[in-house]
């Protein structure tokens, strides 16, 4: 039964980080502040039930400075495709993120 209700928890804050991601991204254009907000409420929610953030979201979240990264906005997107992955660079801190395929 616990560990039920544990699967339970776990559920509602994936969803909810799920959601929150979604406010963040839409967020991100105009209000950069509260879209920051939304990324440490997932942060908090993603290590306080020990859910890990799925890899769409941690890809789409700045490793050096927590921006949400929408691209054509705030990120450009380009295939390497000689070495085959996908760098996303965040225009704010100017680093990129290699997502190997
Ligand atoms: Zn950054």
């Amino acid at each position: 039964m616990h560990q039920n209700k544990k699967n339970i928890v776990k559920e509602i804050a994936g969803e909810r980080i799920d959601l929150l991601f979604g406010f963040a991204s839409k967020t991100i254009g105009s209000d950069r502040e509260q879209a920051g907000r939304y990324v440490k409420r997932m942060r908090y929610l993603s290590s306080h039930y020990k859910v890990p953030l799925p890899k769409r979201i941690r890809n789409g979240i700045c490793k050096h400075c927590n921006e949400v990264m929408v691209p054509g906005l705030n990120a450009s997107v380009r295939i390497v495709s000689s070495k085959r992955y996908v760098a996303t660079q965040c225009i704010k801190c100017g680093k990129e993120i290699h997502v190997h395929y």
